[in-house]
């Protein structure tokens, strides 16, 4: 699952959520059939095994005074595996995400920021997850190594039948990852689809903007302007009773400053909340 939207609309916040992170005040987290919201730690523990994260910033996720080998080992020492089967995992895992043993003595400051992110990758795997938070692991790298961090991603996927909660910034991060693409706007989730749908067929004026805004890597040819958005993110903080989107939103009508949109299906799977959908 793709999720998408602008740095500050509470994506990180959300995925973060999901894992008991953070405590959420209000709503309910379902993991495995289970609500997770209000579990004990004790409760929580058996379930942590099941889901892991791979954090955007290798460069702060990783404890630097640990090793390769120390740093891979952690979670499966915390999950009670013996000795034996943490050193040949982490060979194993080490192998996967395409490193090699004379690598397992380094620290992190020994690696690019590409070979660190394979680094989290293989230590989050580790304990054999189900569920793996992805919080915008590419953002902190440069563009040639963010296609090989993405194709270690889906090739692990495939293997190893993982779920991948994928947070980015940009629509053009999730396309190729995705099942199924969620937008976000100011801590809302504004419209939803399969992932192929929603590039062909955005609906929110949001997503359309957010499609329009990525740039064509062809020097011939021009960008329009397509009505994107305009102005900054407002605050999370701010409160009125209508669209979280009509101050930016170029087709906004007087309805949306006072009602706000409630989430409809208008194809199969693929949900929006807008007026401009309203009965369709
Ligand atoms: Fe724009 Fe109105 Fe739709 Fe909000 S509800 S996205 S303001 S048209």
């Amino acid at each position: 699952y793709g999720l998408v939207g602008e740095s500050g609309c509470g994506k990180s916040t959300l995925g973060r959520s999901v894992l008991r992170l953070f405590d959420i005040t209000d709503g309910e987290i379902e993991f495995a059939g289970q609500d997770i919201a209000k579990m004990s730690d004790k409760q929580l523990k058996p379930l942590r095994r099941r889901m892991q994260a791979i954090f955007q910033d290798p460069y702060s996720s990783l404890n630097p005074g640990m090793t390769v080998a120390q740093l891979i080992a952690e979670p499966m020492k915390i999950h009670g595996y013996g000795k034996q089967q943490r050193e040949t995992r982490t060979l194993e895992l080490l192998e996967k995400v395409g490193l090699k043993a004379e690598h397992l003595n380094r620290f992190p400051h020994e690696f690019s920021g590409g070979q660190r992110q394979r680094i989290s990758i293989a230590r989050a795997l580790s304990v054999n997850p189900e569920f793996v938070l992805c919080d915008e692991p590419l953002s902190a790298l440069d563009v040639s190594v963010q296609a090989q961090v993405v194709n270690i991603l889906q090739d692990l996927q495939q293997a190893l039948g993982l779920t991948y909660l994928f947070i980015a910034h940009d629509l053009s991060m999730v396309r190729h990852i995705s099942d199924r693409i969620g937008v976000m706007y100011l801590g809302t989730l504004v419209e939803e689809a399969p992932a192929e749908t929603l590039y062909t067929e955005p609906a929110h004026p949001y997503t359309r903007a957010l499609l329009a805004s990525i740039p064509v890597a062809d020097p011939h040819v021009q960008m329009l302007d397509q009505g994107g958005i305009k102005g900054e993110l407002p605050s999370a903080m701010s409160d009125w009773p209508g669209c979280k989107f009509c101050n930016r939103c170029p087709r906004a009508m007087d309805k949306c400053q006072s009602q706000s949109p409630v989430m409809q299906e208008i194809s199969p799977g693929h949900r929006v909340a807008c007026w401009l959908f309203e009965n369709s």
